[in-house]
């Protein structure tokens, strides 16, 4: 099975260098776009897998419940690193884990409404606590302001990048970003090989409520 770890001598200019120059590189958008950014091939038929086990992942790959648990792992990635570091997959069939830069901004919002949801620019202070949408009394202020998170998606890193000038510092904190990005491609493979162990893929019939005209007669 494919690892995607790969441990890197911290001291070592040569070492650290030749990790990040080597390390596989995906587009953060489209390839005609030209930036590129770290990344993880995560292909189920390229890690390495027995046949069984990439016929069952194939079968998975689309259930909410897979999706899910992988989103999740992605949104720890973001969390531990204040969102200026965030995880995407991209590629026609998303199979490539890309590494992305971002941030963290205040979203505006000061107030909800615990009715409907509704969020709202003003405090309840300056504005009431009627609804703008449902009408009922119930806006309150957030107690912490929500936060936006953003995403850079045509933002490249390290590019064709000269690692020459940078300091042992520098080089020592992105070889171990790119490693945590190695990790969460192996952890990704762990938990989907759970999910296969563990789960068992069946098909439901759903029903989705459609709206048509009627003609009926005047009361
Ligand atoms: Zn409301």
């Amino acid at each position: 099975m494919k690892k995607f770890y790969t441990p890197v001598d911290l001291r070592s200019r040569a070492d650290m260098t030749a990790y990040l120059e080597n390390h596989f590189r995906y587009p953060t958008m489209n390839s005609w776009n030209q930036a590129t950014s770290y990344a993880c091939n995560l292909k189920v038929d390229r890690l390495g897998l027995s046949a069984g086990i990439v016929e069952k992942l194939l079968d998975m790959l689309d259930t909410y419940e897979f999706q899910e648990a992988m989103q999740d792992l992605r949104t720890r990635f973001g969390m531990e690193h204040d969102y200026l570091w965030q995880v995407g997959m991209n590629g026609r069939s998303g199979g490539y884990l890309v590494l992305y830069q971002g941030c963290q901004k205040p979203s505006g919002y000061r107030s909800y409404c615990r009715e409907c949801g509704q969020r709202n620019y003003k405090s309840v202070s300056e504005s009431g606590d009627v609804c703008g949408r449902c009408g009922s009394h119930s806006r309150v202020d957030y107690t912490t302001p929500p936060m936006e998170i953003i995403t850079y998606p045509g933002r490249a890193t390290d590019d064709g990048e000269d690692f020459e000038d940078w300091s042992l510092v520098q080089l020592r904190e992105r070889v171990k970003l790119v490693q945590e990005l190695d990790q969460l491609a192996d952890a990704m493979v762990a938990e989907a090989l759970e999910l296969a162990r563990t789960c068992t893929v069946e098909t439901e019939e759903y029903f989705v409520p459609k709206t048509r005209k009627v003609l009926v007669p005047s009361a």
